[in-house]
């Protein structure tokens, strides 16, 4: 169960990846994974297109979301599994967390033409397509066209975060109500690359609490966003709390992610994979 090369976590052209759900069906097959989901932040719009793209592939699919959550003065991302992408509440849920994005980024847009960047909004829509989600991986790759930065790496060390131009600080949606949409859904919750939070080890234990009070079940453990050293953290975490596991690579882009799909450590023996769920 453990040894399989399952992918629980990507992002399609849906929201702020580069490949549309069919061509990342493709390229999870291409790379031997044998369980897939989309997790689109904040949007389920994928969802049909990667499930017909894996059955006509004969790949495993799960679909999947990725909540933004105002939680503990920063934002935390809450990842769905096993989802019903056609479930009232999780869609309305969604609805109102994706609202007020648009607003967002002509702010962020402003702060960056205060300091020199003018046409951000209507650089990062670009990127974004016809989508419903703008990001700041949008306003992030307009840097890069523009020349402003090398990479959206060094976008998010000195651009669109705290204390740097472009930042906005946004309510998101709360830990309680995105498990509670994700339950109604039918999915598990789960803590998405939890390395990346800067907590105490006091806050991440009223995070893990909380979560767990709340009905959460689950915590990435290898993710694309840690590293080895990480991994081992976070495969104690499961164990000490009792979450499931779960394994993603965050991909979103050939040139962008560090981790392409399913190219990741396999989950260690001893933990509870997310997917034994389903
Ligand atoms: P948003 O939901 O609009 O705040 O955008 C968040 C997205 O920006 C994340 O999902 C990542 O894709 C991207 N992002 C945030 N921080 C970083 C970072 N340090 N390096 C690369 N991408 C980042
Ligand atoms: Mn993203
Ligand atoms: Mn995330
Ligand atoms: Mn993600």
């Amino acid at each position: 169960m453990n040894s399989i090369n399952a992918d629980l976590h990507c992002h399609s052209v849906v929201s702020d990846g580069t490949l549309t759900p069919e061509a990342l069906a493709v390229r999870a097959h291409q790379n031997g994974v044998e369980l897939w989901s989309l997790t689109d932040h904040d949007v389920i719009g994928g969802q049909q297109r990667a499930k017909t793209a894996s059955k006509e592939l004969g790949i495993r699919y799960l679909p999947g979301v990725e909540i933004s959550v105002s939680s503990m003065g920063q934002t935390i991302h809450i990842v769905g599994i096993g989802i019903d992408p056609e479930n009232a509440i999780l869609i309305e849920g969604l609805r109102k967390t994706r609202d007020g994005r648009s607003e967002r980024g002509q702010e962020m847009a402003r702060q960056l033409e205060a300091v020199g960047i003018p046409g951000a909004y209507e650089g990062a829509l670009k990127f974004a397509g016809n989508q419903e989600l703008l990001s700041r991986t949008h306003f992030a790759r307009f840097l890069v066209e523009k020349k402003v930065c090398s990479s959206t790496d060094a976008v998010f060390k000195n651009y669109l975060i705290e204390g740097k131009p472009g930042y906005v600080e946004h309510r998101w949606a709360t830990l309680t109500e995105s498990v509670d949409w994700i339950k109604a859904a039918g999915g598990a919750a789960v803590i998405a690359h939890p390395g990346r939070y800067r907590l105490t080890d006091l806050q991440k234990d009223e995070l893990y609490k909380s979560f767990l009070l709340a009905g959460g079940l689950g915590i990435e453990v290898i993710t694309g966003s840690h590293t080895p050293a990480q991994y081992e953290e976070y495969a104690k975490i499961a164990k000490q709390y009792d979450f499931y596991a779960s394994r993603g690579s965050d991909f979103h882009d050939l040139n962008e992610s560090y981790i392409d799909l399913g190219r990741l450590p396999l989950l260690p023996t001893n933990l509870k994979p997310i997917w034994s769920l389903f």
